[in-house]
């Protein structure tokens, strides 16, 4: 996959290749244009692991798993129907939740690790702008969380999921300084949209394969019903959902 690093130093080449053969300055507007369009694309694609290497799908994986994930929660009326529908699968998810939410719902937050899930950071504020903020703010978002994280339930967090899945310089610098390690998607549900119910789990089956990891958000109705078909489906194609922990072998908390 192409990588922000190896983009840079192969425009460098190019930048000098074309002062050597004096080209025209056209020649310089679409190199930047192709710079920035590759730029853009990398930073709003966590699977292509532009700037930051995320952990988005696990296809070695001897057994037949995959992980569900839910961002954005815990929500006081909708995570308690995710964990009940978990309950009755018998399987096991992985929350990505705002620090401010788990400030408003801490027995939630601890009932989710308490039945077994893992939990990890997505920020504190979830903001809109949070591929435009600078590299202390990202660190500040990032820094509050897992200090929430560790009040509320005594666990030191080591997986975040980015917002949105932007990553760019500030926010792999961010990750580092924390020492996080960021976890992406390979299947992104697009349950936040006006796609229909029926449309987003009919395509999550057509791609589902052992190894994966698939984005939902525990914050809708529409999102639990997708989830129930889902785990109807899992059980019944021979599928378990596990952590994201359990899915890589690796520590969700320090
Ligand atoms: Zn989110």
């Amino acid at each position: 996959m192409l990588k922000f690093n190896t983009i840079n130093i192969l425009t460098l080449i190019l930048v000098v290749f074309f002062q050597l053969i004096s080209v025209s300055i056209w020649f310089y507007g679409c190199l930047f244009l192709v710079w920035l369009t590759i730029t853009s694309i990398g930073s709003l694609h966590i699977r292509w692991n532009y700037h930051v290497n995320s952990l988005n799908s696990n296809y070695e994986v001897a057994q037949n798993e995959v992980s569900i994930t839910f961002d954005d929660g815990p929500h006081a009326e909708f995570t308690p129907k995710v964990l009940e529908l978990l309950k009755v699968y018998n399987v096991k998810a992985t929350f990505f939740c705002i620090g401010k939410h788990i400030e408003s719902n801490p027995e939630l937050f601890r009932r989710i690790i308490s039945e077994g899930h893992t939990v990890g950071n997505h920020t504190f504020n979830h903001k809109n702008n949070f591929g435009f903020i600078k590299t202390k703010e990202v660190v500040r978002e990032l820094e509050t969380t897992n200090e929430i994280i560790e009040k509320v339930s005594g666990l030191k967090a080591k997986i975040f999921r980015p917002p949105f899945g932007v990553t760019n310089p500030r926010i792999k610098k961010g990750i580092n300084t924390v020492g996080l390690q960021s976890i992406g998607w390979s299947i992104r549900s697009f349950d936040t949209t006006s796609k229909s119910k029926n449309t987003i789990v009919k395509s999550i089956e057509k791609k589902l394969q052992k190894g994966d990891i698939v984005l939902l958000h525990d914050t809708s109705d529409k999102s639990v019903e997708i989830l129930e078909q889902l785990l109807l489906f899992l059980k019944q194609n021979k599928l378990e959902s596990v952590t994201i922990d359990s899915l890589f072998n690796i520590k969700a908390y320090a």
